[in-house]
């Protein structure tokens, strides 16, 4: 089984990327997290993803794609879980090849819906530490105002995380994802899920919506 979860920054698909991984025996794939990995070694890939990043770029799909299919072509039978890829109706069209030469198909994307204002909520109030850690001004305070629990650092917001900024970002995501939405549809296997309720109510919607089976390509 392979699945793409396509949704916003911060609507909690990264969570249930877990989540449904784990349940299912799937290998979950985030191309941001398997972006920076790869970066970290360093041959000419590592090298390049490096400096596209330095200079505030995005990692073009030929770079991107190399990647994925390093990692798909290691997870032999288990079933992927794509999350937050593609992103593009380009990208939806270079997985779709990629995953055929490995003898895969994708079974069914996860739709996660949300509107911005409980986005720009979610967001506008996180504040992230130098060490990793992220909290929330309403959601996840810190023991101390403004200092991280774990490390003692003062805290920080993103510039990106700005009112402004998200806005900014959702603009790009909406327009995006209108066509991937389309595209999938029109196969048949979108399904989309009420990303503003509980952890626990999202997952259990996504696995009525994937159903038993677990293992097969
Ligand atoms: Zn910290």
């Amino acid at each position: 089984m392979n699945i793409i979860f396509l949704g916003p920054i911060s609507s909690g698909k990264g969570t249930q990327a877990k989540v449904i991984a784990d349940k299912y025996h799937l290998e979950a794939i985030s191309m941001g997290d398997l972006l920076r990995e790869r970066r970290n070694i360093q041959d000419e890939i590592g090298f390049k993803i490096a400096s596209l990043q330095k200079q505030g770029l995005l990692v073009d799909d030929d770079i991107t794609l190399q990647v994925l299919e390093e990692k798909v072509s290691k997870c032999k039978e288990k079933g992927i879980l794509f999350d937050g890829f593609p992103r593009t109706i380009n990208q939806a069209k270079l997985l779709d090849e990629l995953l055929k030469k490995y003898g895969r198909k994708v079974n069914k994307v996860i739709n996660f819906e949300i509107d911005d204002k409980a986005i720009i909520d979610r967001i506008g109030g996180r504040v992230i530490c130098k060490c990793g850690e992220t909290y929330h001004t309403s959601y996840k305070k810190p023991a101390k105002e403004g200092i991280c629990d774990k490390c003692g650092q003062a805290l920080y917001q993103r510039d990106d995380d700005t009112e402004e900024g998200i806005k900014k970002r959702l603009e790009v995501y909406h327009t995006q994802v209108v066509q991937l939405i389309d595209l999938y549809e029109g196969r048949n296997l979108l399904a989309n899920v009420n990303a503003l309720q509980s952890i626990e109510k999202v997952s259990s919607d996504i696995i009525k919506i994937l159903g038993g089976s677990s293992s097969d390509n």
